[in-house]
């Protein structure tokens, strides 16, 4: 048995002391927690433990009433970052639970963009709070330096998970549907031996949902350094003429998001001809106008939101959605 309690400082966020035997680690389990930043200079071997019993872990050793070095806070910092932003739950802890936390987590509360006094009034009723001179001295460093969030990838902020969710559902049956009929079909991502051009090497438009559904695999399913050579790459396309044209998520001769690409990929080459292509391009559209009406309130044109796959892959395609809101409401 045991009494390990945790406490959420938000949703995906909690502070606790070090677990001290694998019934604390299963309670931490069980609580909803998938990640660990551990704080624990003295305990050399417990995030070894913790990896192994199945958690993400970021191991940043700080000795007890000891703060880290800037570097490897803002390190630390960009993992946890990370972590939220794909949707886990991280639990942070010291010793205790209390300086190394504290100040660990105000930091990161700073990060986002709140004040130290708000950061302090999260922290209140909690035992994280920094407990020494040094501790408050670096956040106020910490503070002073206010760094931008380096991190987050650029998205649409939708109202809630489940509505996306809902339309990605819907997307996903699609190519389902698609893919079935597709099934007698040669290989979908090769040569295409009439023109020798392959499908990643024509620059292409996706529709709202594919464009959502995309970008957040692409936030989600790949490494943070294979997301950020993807960027690169995006963002090389613009300046590349279209016959020099590699889709950025093409590398090493393979589609790194194969089970996730968009259904062009899949048809392409493919004997989806017809009325069959008619109905997927006005099924797309259609889940596409409707995930667009619940995400901004407000229609669409008929023929779609449509964006290149290089803007989605870098995510300037944001840049393009909120100028089409700006252009939208001058013209209502
Ligand atoms: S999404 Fe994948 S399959 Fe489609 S063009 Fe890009 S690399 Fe090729």
């Amino acid at each position: 048995m045991t009494n390990y309690e945790l406490t959420w400082i938000t949703p995906q966020l909690a502070v606790g002391h070090a677990p001290m035997s694998y019934e604390d680690l299963d309670a931490i389990k069980k609580q909803g927690i998938n990640a660990v930043v551990n704080l624990c200079g003295e305990f050399c071997d417990l995030h070894e433990i913790e990896e192994e019993f199945g958690f993400d872990v970021y191991f940043l050793p700080v000795p007890d009433e000891w703060v880290p070095d800037m570097d490897s806070l803002e390190k630390a910092l960009e993992w946890l970052d990370e972590a939220i932003y794909l949707g886990k739950k991280v639990l942070v802890h010291c010793r205790h639970g209390i300086g190394r936390t504290g100040t660990f987590v105000a930091s990161y509360l700073l990060r986002r963009g709140l004040g130290l006094k708000e950061a302090e009034r999260c922290l209140k009723g909690t035992k994280a709070v920094p407990s020494n001179y040094y501790q408050w001295k670096l956040l106020r460093k910490y503070q002073k330096k206010s760094p931008p969030l380096k991190l987050r990838e650029p998205s649409i902020e939708l109202k809630s998970e489940i509505d996306l969710r809902a339309f990605f559902s819907e997307y996903e049956f699609l190519v389902r549907e698609v893919e079935k009929r597709l099934v007698n079909s040669p290989g979908d991502h090769d040569k295409r031996e009439d023109t020798g051009i392959y499908c990643c090497r024509e620059r292409f438009q996706l529709e709202f949902i594919e464009t959502l559904y995309l970008s957040k695999k692409i936030n989600t399913e790949i490494s943070l350094e294979m997301r950020k050579e993807v960027v690169l790459r995006a963002t090389k396309c613009r300046t590349k003429k279209d016959h020099d044209f590699v889709c950025p998520l093409y590398m090493d001769e393979r589609c790194i998001l194969m089970d996730y690409r968009p259904i062009r990929c899949r048809a392409f080459k493919k004997a989806m001809v017809g009325p069959q292509e008619i109905v997927v391009k006005e099924v797309l559209n259609n889940i596409s106008r409707q995930c667009f009406f619940s995400i901004s309130g407000g229609l669409s044109a008929k023929e779609g939101l449509k964006f290149w796959i290089d803007d989605v892959c870098s995510g300037k395609f944001v840049q393009s959605y909120f100028r089409f809101l700006l252009l939208k409401e001058k013209s209502a």
